[in-house]
């Protein structure tokens, strides 16, 4: 009988059986699923587990179905199980429905969107020399100009905030501006590049690099290389130095921060240079997909959500609506990242058994149409046939 996982203490308790739910998602999700289930189960079993994956409704399937992209049941679902993994929900443009995702992370206070990025050798590049990208990106999940707080231009609700900057705080907008409001606080950006330093402490690596745009907000995104310099400081003192004051040879990892714009020219003339970066959430977004085509498109990058007990792991890719159905997209950031949740789950074995696969895979010359129509001469294989090399392999 498949069990719950549960948390104690702070940390998780995974059964060999655990319950898993599965949001398949709009577009290309449920395909991009149905070609990475069998690969996920494949592994777990081979290392002596077994998953029992539960599907759960959201998006547009679920608003057919009964009037509601997110229904309460799937929320409380995704809480309680403490572990989940979900395809691309949609999210119109300029009107309509506000971001499921954005939700789902904000209600489930998933605080960190953690996204790993290295390059599968084989997988054709933009860049030269791709395979010295080797980043894992915190991107803060909760606040920023992503909170949701906005209004449209000439709306009762903006004149009335342009009133109130006006009258009290002498500050005089363009009439009929659209206004959004940008918060971020200590605590949120403070815990999110905690995790970034435990992380880098736990996995050895290098340095932790905080991207931030505090030349200009000076009072958001300054404050969190500040907020983030003093929690690596207050609370990792002995496996951290600053850059400033790091000498060659120095064991530790280093601490530096980085202008955002001067960052994205970083990550393409040094990559070798930066390890783990953290950075609030515009910056992460943007960030994240960047580096993903640096290593092979969006087809390839794997994501987690992460809150304190509660983790939903994602692909960073949307719903590609112009693929959806046809059988072309790339299942691979979907399988990768249900590699990252069996890592999570403590199942390292299990992980590195699925990443070894889908290597193996693009070695054997099986691609996608997203990979091969980069390479002369390439066939493209489809998406189920791609989960299908990927489960041979395991
Ligand atoms: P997108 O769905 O990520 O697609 C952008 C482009 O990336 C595609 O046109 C395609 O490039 C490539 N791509 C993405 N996934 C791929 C895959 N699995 N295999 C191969 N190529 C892939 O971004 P979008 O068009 O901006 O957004 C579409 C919808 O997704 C929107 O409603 C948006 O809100 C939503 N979205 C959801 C999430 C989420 O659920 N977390 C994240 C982002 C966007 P080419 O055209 O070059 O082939």
């Amino acid at each position: 009988m498949p069990r719950k996982i549960t948390c104690e203490e702070g940390r998780l308790v995974v059964p060999p059986d655990p319950i898993i739910p599965v949001i398949e998602g709009d577009g290309v999700g449920p395909e991009l699923w149905r070609a990475a289930a069998p690969a996920l189960s494949a592994a777990s079993a081979k290392t002596g587990r077994a998953i029992s994956f539960l599907p759960v409704p959201a998006g547009s399937a679920a608003a057919e179905k009964n009037g509601e992209h997110l229904p309460a049941a799937t929320l409380e679902a995704l809480r309680s199980h403490r572990v989940s993994i979900k395809g691309p929900l949609a999210t119109p443009v300029g009107g309509g429905i506000r971001s499921l995702n954005v939700a789902i992370r904000q209600a489930l206070d998933l605080y960190a969107c953690v996204r790993p990025v290295s390059h599968v050798p084989g997988v054709p590049s933009p860049v030269k020399e791709p395979g010295k990208v080797d980043m894992t990106v915190f991107r803060e999940n909760t606040e920023d100009v992503y909170a949701g707080i906005e209004w449209p231009a000439s709306s009762p609700e903006a004149d009335a905030l342009a009133g109130f900057l006006a009258s009290e705080l002498g500050v005089k907008l363009k009439p009929g501006a659209a206004l959004g409001i940008k918060p971020m606080t200590e605590a949120a950006s403070k815990r999110l590049v905690r995790m970034a330093l435990r992380f880098a402490v736990a996995e050895r690596k290098p340095s932790v690099t905080l991207v931030h745009k505090g030349n200009i907000m000076k009072y958001t995104e300054g404050a969190f290389r500040s907020w983030g310099y003093e929690v690596a400081s207050e609370e990792f003192a002995a496996e951290t130095v600053p850059e400033s004051s790091a000498l060659p040879g120095d064991g530790r990892i280093i601490v530096k921060d980085r202008i955002a714009d001067n960052m994205f020219m970083q990550t393409l003339l040094r990559p070798a240079e930066y390890s783990v970066l953290a950075m609030p959430n515009l910056n992460g977004d943007y960030l994240s997909d960047a580096l993903a085509a640096q290593t092979g498109g969006l087809g390839m990058a794997p994501g987690a959500n992460l809150g304190d007990g509660v983790a939903v792991f994602e692909a960073t890719h949307g719903t590609a609506p112009k693929y959806a159905g046809k059988d072309v997209a790339n299942p691979s950031s979907l399988i990768l990242s249900g590699a990252l949740m069996l890592d999570h789950l403590g199942w390292r074995d299990a992980g590195d058994l699925v990443r070894a696969a889908l290597k193996q895979t693009v070695a054997d010359g099986f691609m996608t149409n997203d990979l091969a129509r980069q390479i002369p001469g390439a066939e493209p294989c489809g998406t189920q046939a791609f989960g299908a090399e990927v489960l041979k392999r395991i």
